[in-house]
């Protein structure tokens, strides 16, 4: 299976998105196109992409990237600019200590380029600063494992998922994060309906809907919940004595910590002994469970002890390493787990070698032959920044993240950037919140311009691989970082080449640390593979074994019963506390992701089919404290607490827990006023990872008085709005707006005119309806036929067919351009509504038709319309609309529809 297709000219590479890791074939096309499509032979999605992935294509155009270097807001070139940063990190070491340097890398960036980043930081210079975004996503699951078995090792994979008998995910909304694992998982319950799904969420999310049961949680109710099942599964004869004695140490100590009773159970996590007792019985009845993990697991303050709890479980069981069972986590990000691999962690050395364990620094140090390697861990995200506020870190290399809208505290970070004295950037884009506060700018490859490897969640090493030419002055991050190191002396230890070089490298250092350790990081056949087999190289899991070209992975660890601690036995782990969070006066602050943005949205938010799902920040608020403080649905609020402080829309939903809000972590200043929703998020951490709870703020949230709202569409891109609230994206002929102001402008045509962009001379195609004693106002500009844009303003959440107008901007349909100002279509003209399915556009009002019209299933909608039939994305909100009848969040329809 070579990596390009000698047929189509198809390039075999991976989605840059979610830690499923997709394979993808990208076709490159004409004028730096590149059409999509699921690598049918991939292992992790068989063909399968979610809208993210199969929307790649729309974020490779040159817009807004970033080309060339920049120093100091001027355009620079390499020379100047790796100068600059190699003699400015070089002299800051010399005059405050290697400690005075720091890297944030990301799980983005490629296995080699993150192997290059830590061989630098921890090898040459001397530092353990260098931490990765991961640290946000899933190092809470690292430290579990380490503390239960000895390594960073995921036990099972995807196929478990499918086989078992029982899948409980615990904070995942897998529908969502990870959505070909879902449509897998969903394949295989409905192939086999014995199959159970437990879904355990505060939130009734996409994937809670399609459960056999929801268990809705208390917010950090996770260990007393794992807590009172090892106790259940223990007095109930579900211990495995055999594989107990045999292969664990500690269980006393956890039995220990175990809550009193169920009712102790009920009260830390907010559920009725009835549904806990439910959840017991079939959890301890079921010999195939898997039990899956992810971010409402790993972002709290006790993410590590709710990690042990449920891996407790399965080892009292003996259900782990053995097909259709096991504890499973799921990453964040494309390639979190390869940089968990080669170091990319503070507190982790390369390839699996530890700080604490004595002997591995020296033969890193050996290897590396590098005799000033770090002795130390160096700074966890949340503290690096930390460093930067006081000064003690004075140089600080950011690679392809934007800590500025993603880490807790943000405001205090962007402060800490500001007044720190060097701050380089590698970034594809030239503008995101982060590249703003850089003294240095390193345009560097992105997806589809880069090579090298990543490794999914089930340990499955892959190759990216590029399908077009490096635009402007653009350089891959291995490339940039072995420059600057060459540059500061350390030449004869980066003699790279090409990314196969450093696999290699890597490959290498896998068999030293693992020699005669047994530890299970493994990959000694790729130490001497030529770069012919690197680029033919094909999906894998480590460990390997077998020839470079072809080479076998490990599909299940610890079957055996051997785990990678010093005498092979696997530990329990009693937690700290089984109480449960305290009851706060104010409300818990959820964050999470939606279906189709990834991160702070620099690359889908070019995507508008992206776009269309949800075009603005939002709060989910329980409509019992939604009518408490006064909160009508579609309302602007401000989420605020002393740390912070937002404007959101408000959608009031039962979906989340009553004294719960949730809001999505991704807008930024590039897309809306003010909805960088970690600005409000408590830099608290796990005290074993360093994890931030990046789901456990406290905030109040009260109505934003606004004295207008607005809606607008337009060609051009919408820049200086002049409004209190607004959220700007990307349409298919242009762009959307939404907006409202405290105060009422004096000349509500001069306002339209300037945010309409329409130029002098032709103020007479503004056409105008205006109410003024009712506050509405409406403007359309239409030249020659043409709709160029238009604004409606209300003085509330304003009520009009959005789908319909934005599809205008591309319609010369002139009778229906007639009708703009009246905000809907004229008679037996289709209005869409919210568009549920970005692949094939379909909206809410054809699929409640289609409902009306007998349509009472997902399948049949897809008959029908063709909706969910594509990525499969769209199919959990389908099924919850053809459920409700109509959406229950009177907001979905206010705002996108
Ligand atoms: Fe990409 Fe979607 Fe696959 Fe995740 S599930 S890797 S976002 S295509």
């Amino acid at each position: 299976m070579p990596d390009t297709l000698s047929q189509s000219r198809s390039v075999r590479t991976t989605c840059p998105y979610c830690g499923v890791g997709c394979g993808v074939l990208a076709t490159p096309g004409p004028g730096g196109t590149v059409s999509i499509s699921g690598d049918p032979e991939h292992p992790a999605n068989f063909g399968r992409l979610c809208s993210k992935g199969a929307a790649l294509g729309e974020t490779v155009d040159m817009d807004g990237r970033l080309l060339h270097p920049m120093t100091w807001g001027r355009r620079s070139d390499w020379d100047t600019a790796l100068a600059l940063v190699a003699n400015t990190f070089t002299r800051t070491i010399a005059e405050h200590g290697p400690d005075s340097v720091a890297f944030y890398v990301s799980g983005q960036i490629l296995t080699e380029d993150y192997y290059v980043a830590n061989k630098l930081m921890k090898g040459f210079i001397g530092s353990g600063n260098i931490d990765t975004n991961s640290r946000l996503c899933m190092a809470s699951s690292v430290s579990g494992h380490r503390r239960a078995f000895g390594a960073d090792v995921v036990p099972g994979n995807y196929e478990d998922l499918e086989t078992c008998d029982l899948l409980v995910l615990v904070g995942s909304n897998l529908a969502w994060c990870h959505p070909v694992l879902f449509q897998r998982i969903q394949a295989a319950r409905a192939a086999r309906p014995s199959m159970k799904l437990v879904v355990i969420d505060p939130r009734r999310t996409q994937t809670a809907d399609t459960a056999d049961l929801h268990l809705p949680i208390r917010p950090d109710g996770d260990i007393a919940l794992f807590a009172g099942l090892l106790a259940h599964l223990d007095r109930g004869g579900f211990r495995d004595d055999t594989f107990v004695s045999a292969h664990t140490e500690g269980l006393e100590s956890a039995l220990a910590a175990v809550p009193s009773d169920l009712d102790a159970v009920s009260v830390a996590t907010g559920l009725e002994p009835e549904l806990l007792a439910r959840f017991y019985a079939l959890w301890a009845g079921t010999e195939k469970v898997v039990t899956v993990y992810s971010q409402g697991v790993n972002q709290s303050a006790e993410g590590t002890d709710k990690v042990n709890a449920i891996i407790n479980c399965h080892l009292l069981t003996g259900r782990i390493g053995k097909p259709g069972l096991g504890p499973f986590s799921v990453t964040g990000q494309p390639n979190a787990m390869g940089g968990r691999e080669v170091g990319g962690l503070a507190n982790q050395l390369a390839a699996h070698l530890a700080f604490e364990k004595p002997g591995d620094r020296d033969i890193l140090a050996g290897f590396w032959n590098a005799p000033a390697t770090a002795a130390q861990p160096g700074l966890k995200a949340v503290d690096m920044f930390r460093a930067v506020a006081r000064g003690t870190v004075r140089a600080i290399w950011i690679m392809g993240t934007n800590p500025v809208d993603s880490l807790p505290d943000a405001d205090a970070v962007r402060e800490a950037l500001e007044r720190c004295p060097f701050v380089v950037v590698s970034d594809v884009m030239a503008e995101t919140d982060t590249t703003r506060v850089a003294d240095v700018l390193l345009p560097a490859a992105a997806w589809g311009e880069k090579d090298g490897t990543v490794t999914n969640s089930e340990r499955r090493i892959s190759r990216q691989r590029s399908m077009l030419p490096l635009p402007g002055e653009a350089r891959p991050d291995w490339w940039i970082i072995t420059q600057v190191a060459r540059r500061m002396g350390h030449g004869d230890a980066f003699p790279y080449a090409s990314p196969a070089d450093i696999f290699r490298e890597y490959a290498a250092l896998t068999v030293h640390a693992s020699a005669g350790t047994g530890r299970p990081l493994d990959l000694g056949p790729f130490a001497e593979m030529s770069d012919g087999n690197y680029q033919d190289l094909q999906p894998v899991q480590w460990p390997v074994a077998g020839t470079a070209c072809n080479p076998e992975g490990r599909a299940r660890m610890f079957g055996d019963g051997r785990f990678a601690t010093a005498d092979g036995r696997a530990r329990f782990v009693a937690p700290a506390s089984t109480a449960g969070a305290p009851v706060h006066d104010g409300l818990v602050l959820n964050t999470g992701r939606i279906r189709d943005q990834w991160h702070t949205m620099t690359r889908t938010a070019k995507s508008p089919r992206l776009s269309t799902h949800y075009a603005e920040p939002f709060l989910d608020i329980h409509p019992e404290d939604a009518a408490r403080r006064g909160i009508a649905a579609a309302a602007i609020v401000r989420v605020a607490n002393t740390f912070g402080a937002a404007l959101l829309r408000a959608r009031v939903t039962d979906s989340v827990r009553p004294g719960t809000v949730f809001a999505a972590m991704h807008w930024t200043d590039q897309f809306s006023s003010r909805g960088r929703i970690d600005a409000l998020v408590a830099p608290r951490t796990d005290p074993f990872s360093g994890q931030p709870a990046l789901k456990g703020a406290v905030v109040d949230v009260a109505p934003a008085r606004m004295a207008w709202h607005g809606f607008a569409v337009m060609r051009h891109e919408p820049v200086g709005i002049d409004a209190a609230y607004w959220a700007r994206a990307r349409t298919p002929f242009g762009w959307r707006v939404e907006l409202a102001g405290r105060s009422t402008p004096a000349d509500w045509t001069d306002f339209a005119l300037r945010l309409l962009g329409v130029a002098d001379g032709h103020e007479a195609e503004l056409a105008t309806y205006a109410d003024a004693a009712g506050g509405h106002y409406r403007f359309a500009h239409v030249s020659q036929g043409r709709v160029e844009a238009a604004l409606f303003v209300a003085p509330g959440p304003v009520t009009v067919a959005r789908t319909w107008i934005i599809d205008l901007l591309g319609s010369d349909d002139e009778a229906a351009a007639r009708d703009l100002l009246a905000g809907r279509p004229g008679q037996g003209a289709a209005d869409r509504g919210a568009i549920i399915c970005a692949c094939f556009n379909v909206g809410i009002n054809q699929i409640e038709a289609a409902a009306a019209g007998g349509c009472a299933s997902v399948e049949a909608i897809g008959r029908e319309l063709s909706a969910g039939t594509n990525c499969g994305s769209c199919r959990s909100e389908i099924g919850r609309i053809l459920r409700h009848a109509k959406v229950d969040d009177h907001a979905d329809r206010a705002l996108a529809g």
